[in-house]
């Protein structure tokens, strides 16, 4: 392991481009390099961040008072399994390479989460998902270190409490795993086609039987009208994608969210009694269309859940303009939007405490 560097601007390595610098920053190209800089850590006695693609993180501008931990592992290692694949792929890979290379080789599984930012190793922890599939259908395994114990260990699927959009390394065990490796099983098979999105861009396109290149090809063109696929020309790309998770509410509380505009909001159930409305539609019907406000920090001009630094935003901005979307739904619908990037050097923040945690 090469000693930390102190002072790297964290903003560079975040899809948003904004926060400060970093007391400390580390790289680590194996699980035993992780091993190490945790021990340098520990003896320093500095807390420890974990920063994969830095696609969902929103960084203070003073920065981080502590170590920063980035993940350099690479490598894709497949093992044929019976008809299909284990596919083990280091955490640093770029996830959307992975899926290209699931979808050249016939496997499915990963195919709609095409041009999702960010690497492999930050999917399990919010069970990255889009149009149908989640990364927990396919998980096998997932390799973490764990700083709790200081030990290498492999995690089951059913280890990780994968739920919708969450998992024990978002929730219970916060903070204490690196995750190191990712192990999927795929298989060959036709494409997961259910979302009204993507069934509409390949019937345009006259593909009505979609092999699995037709379906990453249709939810790439899809992610990318909707801005959701980085672009360095498009400063609608640079965000940390939907800023809020889409909620789930009681189901009588539907019809009251419709009472209240007049009309009912797109629903979908997720359980006895419990349906999910997007928060692009409270957003919108709460009034914040796409390309809302006049600052460096915008809505996206094509998606209203994305918050955007149109160029020169400081993370106290982003961060204000946030509270802003959150109070009026909030006021409006009585429904408490959750943030989904992670927040690294906003200890003792209360807007951010109002972000994570406040109530409607
Ligand atoms: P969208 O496709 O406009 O969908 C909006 C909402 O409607 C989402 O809550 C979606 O559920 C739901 N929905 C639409 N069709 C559905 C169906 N046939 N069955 C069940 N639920 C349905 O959303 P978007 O904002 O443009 O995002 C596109 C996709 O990327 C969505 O699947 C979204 O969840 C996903 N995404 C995931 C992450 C993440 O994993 N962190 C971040 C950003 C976007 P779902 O949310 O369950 O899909």
């Amino acid at each position: 392991m090469r000693s930390p560097e102190s002072g790297v601007r964290l903003a560079a390595f975040t899809t948003l481009g904004v926060g400060g610098p970093a007391k400390w920053c580390a790289r680590a190209e194996s699980a035993d390099e992780v091993r190490e800089v945790d021990a340098w850590a520990r003896q320093h006695a500095e807390p420890m961040v974990v920063l994969g693609g830095g696609s969902n993180v929103l960084v203070a501008d003073r920065g981080f008072d502590g170590l920063v931990l980035r993940i350099g592992m690479r490598g894709i290692w497949p093992a044929p399994d019976g008809d299909g694949m284990l596919l083990r792929a280091a955490a640093g890979e770029p996830w959307d390479a992975v899926v290209a290379w699931a979808v050249a080789h016939g496997l499915a599984g990963i195919e709609c989460l095409s041009g999702i930012p960010g690497t492999v190793g930050g999917t399990p922890i919010q069970n990255v998902g889009a149009y149908g599939q989640e990364v927990a259908n396919t998980i096998v395994s997932v390799t973490v270190f764990d700083r709790q114990a200081a030990a290498i260990q492999v995690l089951s699927k059913s280890d990780c409490d994968f739920a919708y959009r969450s998992s024990r390394f978002k929730t219970r065990d916060a903070g204490r795993f690196v995750i190191c490796d990712v192990t999927f099983r795929l298989q060959p098979g036709a494409p997961t086609v259910t979302y009204p999105d993507l069934r509409r861009y390949l019937d345009a396109h006259a593909r009505s039987t979609p092999t699995l290149d037709d379906a990453r090809a249709a939810v790439l063109a899809v992610r990318r009208s909707k801005g959701m696929v980085l672009d360095a020309a498009d400063h609608d790309t640079r965000s940390v994608g939907s800023f809020f998770t889409n909620p789930v509410v009681r189901e009588d509380w539907v019809d009251e969210i419709g009472r209240r505009v007049s009309q009912r909001p797109p629903a979908y159930p997720v359980g006895p009694g419990w349906m999910k409305v997007p928060a692009a539609w409270l957003l919108e019907q709460a009034g914040f269309s796409r390309g809302y406000g006049t600052g460096a920090v915008g809505l996206s001009s094509k998606h209203p859940l994305a918050v955007t630094n149109r160029g020169g935003a400081t993370a106290s901005e982003v961060v204000a303009f946030a509270v802003d979307l959150k109070r009026r739904v909030a006021d409006r619908f009585g429904v408490d939007l959750v943030p989904e990037p992670t927040f690294v050097g906003f200890e003792d923040d209360e807007q951010v405490r109002y972000l994570i945690a406040g109530t409607a």
